[in-house]
């Protein structure tokens, strides 16, 4: 889940490192480090964020090859010890890893019997130390590399720097991203695209079990280290859609970008007076009369998108969904059959969790789509077919945009399975959805009502948000993003379910945020705003009815199947400027990381 950067070139690799590296601190930033190759393996590593290590940095640390890496601890604290680079005994190997080596305990056993030492409690420092045991026994770096991968069990990418080898860099990946990119002044290789993008367009992207090595020149091997070609892939993003652009933050940016998000999104898919249709994708009417269910399969916001998808779904198509949280899919025996179609919504398309259902779902059967903001991510490889989000980079580890467009999509694939089956237009749906963008706006312009708010919740300990229906959904996603960046401790009840337990959680003066966006049962949740209020609760209103309370965020009016898009954009502006106030860090929240490549 970490970030890694590595370059092999013409020009001095530090800067080229420490950029890069703070272009991906979003994926892990409790500790970061680099090492370089001049004439030794020179290493620096600290605890904390990137610009702690660069104040670290002498300035006599030049040269042309080096090797960087940000952490999102698995195995160990955040520590000096535990930051990578790491090195084996005798300093011949420098090692940065992202991922989990599962079998590291038995390695470990295994080179401590031989009169290996460790310092660190990652699972990473097995891979230099075997390097080294294997260097020792065959006095060839790359046999050593080689026989380390066939030895290391678990989902890694790989870069290593061997003294014995001057001005190369080697590459492994197994489940977890990397690319390597060619650019004017030298060759790049990083765990992500925005890493490098500065310097290349031209990206190679490495497959399960491969791996390279880099000098002034890649040389790229299967799996059984058979030397394979491979052809680059042009990737025509722009660099000033991973700056922040004069926001304050990412996450703010974000927020207001989300309007263009879902039209990119749902840019070709949905027209006027048109059928809806999917580039590259086709779902026929044959095959919808012979599904019996569908799954939705996520984490985190992605699992909250799915909800949207399964209300709008249910509503239309009139087929069963499930959504399933992806770390229990499989341990929970998942009834699945060549009659099941499968999604899955990961952001990044890398989530380790998601991936290992995708397989599963294909094994016993299903068809599996994939949706997902990133190009030629893991999860597209996996999949039958994909449907790509288009919300652009997302940085602020608090998914913003690319829930608006996952919501954009799994309604846009509802409407499509409904017309498909039922031969039906959706007309007055299909311009609400293409009218959102412009209410979105008008939502997201009403900012200081939200920060004024904010100012008196800021000091809250414990929040609730109710809802029903598809305002359920909303309230779940609402208290999600305040927890990830304010850290207050939030929950999410379907409105009728609070007086079944948690209601005994509501004192005098606690904050519950109701959503009605649903004229059929408005005058429910109401009832149940009012039975808290009794209790002494201090009621939040997001709403597109007119009801009189004090505190009461306006949105227009829409289908409660596309309420979630407008009405999530007042929680997500209460949850940051709740967190702003509070002085917190909305783009790197405590303990979280943007993709989540581990188990
Ligand atoms: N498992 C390794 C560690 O805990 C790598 C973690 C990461 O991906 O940043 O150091």
């Amino acid at each position: 889940m970490c970030g890694i950067v590595g370059y092999v070139g013409k020009n001095n690799a530090v800067l080229k490192l420490i950029k890069g590296l703070k272009n991906l601190e979003y994926r892990g930033y409790d500790s970061a480090g680099i090492a370089i190759y001049n004439k030794n393996i020179e290493v620096v590593k600290e605890k904390g964020r990137i610009s702690h290590l660069e104040e670290e940095i002498p300035a006599n640390l030049v040269g042309n090859v080096g090797i960087a890496h940000t952490r999102w601890a698995t195995h160990g604290v955040p520590s000096k010890i535990n930051a990578h680079p790491h090195l084996d005994n005798h300093k011949r190997f420098a090692v940065v890893h992202n991922g989990i080596i599962e079998n590291y305990l038995e390695i470990k056993n295994f080179l401590e019997q031989k009169g290996y030492n460790f310092i660190s409690d990652t699972d990473t420092e097995v891979i230099p130390v075997l390097l080294d045991y294997y260097y020792e026994l065959h006095h060839d770096v790359l046999i050593a590399f080689q026989k380390m991968l066939k030895k290391i069990k678990g989902s890694y990418a790989i870069l290593v720097l061997a003294f014995d080898l001057p001005n190369t860099i080697l590459v492994a990946k197994n489940h977890s991203p990397m690319v390597i990119g060619l650019g004017y002044d030298g060759i790049y290789v990083a765990s992500d695209i925005p890493a490098i993008l500065e310097y290349t367009k031209d990206f190679y992207f490495l497959d399960d079990e491969e791996s390279a090595v880099i000098t002034d020149k890649i040389v790229f091997y299967n799996k059984d280290f058979e030397k394979i070609k491979k052809t680059s892939k042009k990737i025509d993003w722009e660099m000033d859609e991973t700056s922040k652009n004069g926001y304050e933050d990412y996450m703010l940016k974000e927020i207001h970008e989300q309007p263009s998000a879902l039209i990119q999104t749902l840019n070709g898919i949905i027209c006027k007076d048109k059928p809806i249709s999917f580039v590259n994708f086709k779902i026929d009417k044959k095959y919808l009369e012979s599904l019996r269910q569908i799954y939705i399969v996520a984490c985190g916001t992605a699992m909250h998108a799915g909800l949207v998808g399964k209300y709008a779904m249910e509503n239309l198509v009139r087929i069963p969904v499930s959504v399933v949280v992806a770390s229990e899919f499989r341990y929970q025996n998942p009834i699945i059959d060549n009659n099941t179609l499968c999604l899955f919504i990961s952001q990044s398309g890398e989530t380790a969790d998601t991936i290992a259902a995708v397989k599963l779902a294909k094994k016993m059967g299903a068809r599996t789509i994939a949706i997902t903001n990133v190009f030629e991510s893991s999860i597209t490889r996996e999949a039958d077919d994909t449907i790509y989000t288009h919300a652009g980079f997302e940085i602020a580890v608090a998914s913003t945009k690319a829930y608006i467009s996952q919501v954009g999509i799994v309604v846009a694939l509802a409407l499509y399975m409904a017309e498909t089956l039922n031969g039906l237009k959706y007309e007055a749906l299909k311009t609400e959805l293409m009218d959102l963008p412009k209410f979105m706006s008008d939502v997201i312009s009403n900012e200081n009502v939200y920060h004024k708010l904010a100012l008196k919740m800021k000091d809250e300990e414990h929040l609730f948000y109710i809802g029903r229906g598809n305002d359920y959904n909303i309230a779940l996603e609402g208290s999600l993003k305040l927890k990830e960046i304010s850290y207050i401790h939030s929950e999410a009840y379907p409105a009728g379910e609070l007086k079944h337990g948690p209601i005994a959680l509501i004192d005098k003066g606690t904050y519950v945020v109701g959503i009605i966006t649903d004229d059929k049962i408005a005058l429910k949740t109401l009832s149940n705003l009012e039975e808290v209020k009794s209790r002494g609760a201090n009621i939040i209103l997001v709403t597109n009815q007119k009801l009189k309370e004090e505190n009461v965020f306006i949105i227009p009016k829409i289908s409660s199947i596309l309420s979630p898009i407008l009405a999530i954009i007042p929680l997500q502006l209460l949850a940051y400027f709740i967190a702003k106030e509070k002085g917190l860090d909305v783009d790197k929240p405590r303990n979280l990381a943007k993709s989540v490549t581990v188990e």
